[in-house]
């Protein structure tokens, strides 16, 4: 097994030694990720659906591949230490118009996929360790892809499950929810989605992988030891308001 982990552990990394398993790792948020938890001193396992030179191919949606990813770190490391529930697809269908099968596909992925991480990768898990689960805004609103905004509303519910369960074992489990993020999912979106997203966001800018690694660091590490069950939105203020912007940005004296 080749970790991400390649950069050199000086002694001082805050998540030194610690085996952490990254989903969704070939691009984007993910790739951001396995980047900065290996320059804390972790060993990354980054892995994708998608062929990539330094990711493990592991399809989320596949007993198969977590059941030997499992037996792998098992034999190689004995323990982990940290997962990134990463990996997430959407599908911009709307109510009108999406279908069974959309809803099941992007639940196997953004539901399913967390799940079958937890039930593989926690019998590795000593006290200490750490579940990080990636959400989005979507998860805490009515957006308008509904069989992603659903999945993600979903994903809450197992996230607050799996930190009840595991907690008696002194793991955690939390849950982050990005805002708009400058990504190849993003990038995919139309023009008005990047405009609409600026004009409700309090920050007035979208977000870069580099506002979401802090955070999964600080998750994953001994910082964070009592915190679990906390969903943290980073989304420059997008879901505070509450949709009450627009209506502030009216009345606001000149507008
Ligand atoms: P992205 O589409 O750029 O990257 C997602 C990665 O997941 C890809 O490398 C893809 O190959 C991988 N993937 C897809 N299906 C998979 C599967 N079945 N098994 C394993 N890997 C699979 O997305 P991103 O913007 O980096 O998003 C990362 C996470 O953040 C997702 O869960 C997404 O829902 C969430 N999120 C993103 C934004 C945003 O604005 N970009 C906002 C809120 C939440």
């Amino acid at each position: 097994m080749r970790p991400w982990g390649h950069l050199p552990a000086e002694g001082r990394g805050r998540l030194l030694g610690k085996v952490v398993v990254i989903t969704g790792a070939a691009a984007s948020q993910g790739a951001a990720e396995a980047e900065a938890l290996a320059r804390e001193g972790a060993r990354v396992i980054a892995t994708d659906v998608t062929e990539a030179p330094a990711c493990r191919r592991l399809d989320v949606t596949s007993e198969k591949d977590w059941a030997e990813l499992a037996a792998d770190l098992r034999e190689a490391y004995g323990q982990v230490h940290g997962l990134v529930n990463n990996a997430g697809v959407t599908w911009r269908a709307r109510i009108d118009d999406v279908r069974p099968d959309d809803m099941a596909r992007v639940h196997a992925v953004n539901v399913t996929g967390p799940l079958l991480g937890i039930q593989h990768l926690a019998p590795l898990m000593p006290a200490g360790a750490s579940i990080v689960n990636v959400g989005s805004s979507a998860a805490l609103t009515a957006h308008y892809p509904v069989a992603y905004t659903a999945s993600k509303w979903a994903l809450r519910g197992l996230s607050a499950t799996a930190a009840m369960e595991l907690g008696p074992r002194g793991i955690r489990v939390n849950t982050i929810h990005p805002g708009f993020i400058e990504t190849d999912m993003t990038a995919s979106a139309a023009p008005a989605f990047r405009e609409a997203n600026l004009l409700g966001t309090p920050l007035g800018r979208t977000g870069t992988v580099d506002d979401i690694t802090p955070l999964i660091t600080f998750l994953l590490s001994e910082d964070s030891a009592f915190i679990t069950g906390a969903e943290i939105p980073v989304d420059g203020g997008l879901t505070a308001h509450g949709g009450a912007k627009p209506i502030s940005d009216a009345l606001r004296p000149g507008a």
